[in-house]
Formats: structure tokens, sequence, C-alpha cells
């Protein structure tokens, strides 16, 4: 297949020079878009090398490599590829750019509002209210929850609709800058259109998330599984390896014992499972201690026996 020709802007970027062009689009096209965000943030010549408009391939190529690795939906049609990645895999507040606690266990991102949102940010950058302002300046056929882009949230006591006030801010300046009628009409259609391939990319972004999070919780799941089996498999082979060692001093599998076996039986004794018996003398005193309670179950156990036959 014949090589296409590299067509990387390069502008005095750092350490770049000594590199050749076919090497660097080698190295641009393997990353994926986190990785191309943490370079952006580098340094000043790094930036303007990520963000050159020219270099919008080694975005492409980042997105088709996040598709490749199951990463969240690739970029919307109203949004800039880096504007993208920021919303799909920063991690700060909107609001105030705090850091926030990532959690594999919960969908984080406010995704029709593109980003996160801290719960201080949350109150003051959202409403669940339409001002009655906004919803004069729509056209009268106007359904005016369908104008922006909206998230439904669980709040204590009842589900309810958020927007973003800035949004709405936004939107009631540019109605109010005009007094034509048809002009606003436009206005609210395109919003109206726009907010429509927000929530449709939206809805697809919160299903991968919550695929995301399943997969974590079956993996959790899974290892807790498999975790456990070995421990079970280890717990047997100690069980069966002590009650060869009881059978050579006489015991064997009895009926009162836990399923008829003495190797089940001995699982039981409190303290078996994380007893210690790493030298000869140890495994010996574990055995008398073992041999003491297998003694007082049995004779226990042949008490009641006779006691219900006495009944
Ligand atoms: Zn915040």
């Amino acid at each position: 297949m014949a090589r296409r020709k590299s067509k990387l802007f390069i502008n005095n970027v750092d350490g770049f020079s000594a590199l050749s062009l076919d090497v660097l689009c080698e190295i641009f096209s393997s990353l994926l878009p986190r990785d191309l965000l943490h370079l952006a943030r580098t340094n000043k010549a790094l930036r303007s090398f990520v963000l050159n408009r020219s270099n919008s391939m080694i975005w492409k190529a980042a997105f088709a490599n996040n598709a490749l690795a199951k990463g969240p939906p690739g970029c919307p049609p109203y949004m800039s590829e880096p504007a993208w990645a920021h919303v799909a895999f920063d991690n700060f507040c909107e609001g105030c750019q705090e850091k926030l606690r990532e959690d594999p266990n919960v969908d984080t991102v406010w995704w029709e509002f593109g980003g996160r949102y801290c719960s201080d940010c949350v109150p003051t950058l959202m409403t669940i209210d339409i001002p009655a302002k906004l919803k004069r300046l729509y056209p009268a056929d106007t359904i005016p929850e369908r104008v922006l882009p909206r998230i439904g949230r669980d709040a204590p006591g009842q589900f309810r609709w958020y927007n973003l006030v800035s949004d709405q801010t936004k939107l009631l300046q540019q109605l109010s800058a005009t007094r034509s009628a048809a002009r606003r009409r436009e206005i609210t259609l395109k919003r109206t259109q726009e907010t429509a391939l927000i929530q449709q990319h939206s809805m697809r972004c919160r299903y991968w998330a919550a695929s995301k999070i399943d997969d974590y919780q079956d993996d959790i799941m899974r290892r807790k599984q498999a975790k456990a089996n070995k421990e079970g498999d280890l717990l047997r082979a100690k069980a069966e390896q002590v009650a060869k060692r009881l059978r050579a001093r006489g015991w064997g599998d009895e009926d009162w014992m836990v399923n008829g076996m003495l190797a089940r039986h001995l699982q039981y004794y409190p303290g078996f499972e994380n007893s210690k018996s790493s030298t000869a003398r140890l495994s010996r005193e574990f055995d008398d201690r073992l041999v003491a309670r297998l003694t007082a179950d049995r004779k226990k156990y042949l008490q009641q026996e006779g006691g219900s036959d006495n009944a």
C-alpha cells in the first residue's frame, strides 16, 4: 500500500524538529484523545501544535483509537474534537474547575451540559425553572421544554428536569435583541434542532457509561468469585491434608460429621482456615486440638442420641 503523504502542520514545536514527519505521524496516530488533552497542557508549543486546526487528523486518529478501545461515543457534529475530548475525558468541574473524585461506579458527566459539575456548583449553575420572560419570547407553538438541553435527575423526594442557567441567559439575550417575531422563530427553531442533536448524542453517551459501569461491576464480581473459589480450593486442600494425618490417628468419616465427612467437618471449626502449622511441632499441637474438639463433638452427639432414645 502506498504510504499516505504526511500532513502535519508544525510550527517551531520544541523538540519536534529532531523527529521526521513520518515518525511524528506514527507517534500521534497511536495516541488516545486523553493523551492529546494532556499533551495540549504540557507547554505552549505543544498546545498550539495539538490544537492547530490543520492537524485535526491527529484527533481523528485518536478518536478512531478510542472507538477501538471501546471508549465513549465519538465526537458529535456540533462540537470540535478537542472540545469533545474535554467533555468525555476531563475530570474537573465546569463551574469552579475543582478536580473531581473518580468513581467507576458512577457516571459523573452531565453529558447534555457538556461536562462535569460539583455538588456545590449544581445549585448555582442549574435551574429547574424555565423563566416566564424566556417563555414569552418563544413563538406560541413552541414546546418550552424542548428548546434547551435538559437532564432529568432524581432529587430528594421527586424527579426533576434541570436546565443550564447560562443556556437560558444566552438565549434570552439573543431573543431580546430582536423585535422581529420571524427572527425569534428562526433562533428558537435553530436552538431546538441543536438541542435535539445534543439530547440524542447524550443518550448514546449515557448508554455507553451505563454499560461501562456494568462491565466494571461484573469484573469486580468475577474477581471476588475467583478469589473465593481459590480460597475455597486452598481450604479444601488443607482440610484433606489434615484429615489424612488424623486418619493415621484412627479418625475417619462418621455420620455425625458435616456431610458425614471428616475433611468437610474440619473446615467448619473456628480458626481452622487461618491456622498455621508450619513446623512439625505446631502441626502436632494443631492436630491435638482438633482431636480434642472431635472427641468432644462425638461425645455430645452420642449423649444427644442417647437422650432422644430415652425420650
Ligand atoms: Zn464546582
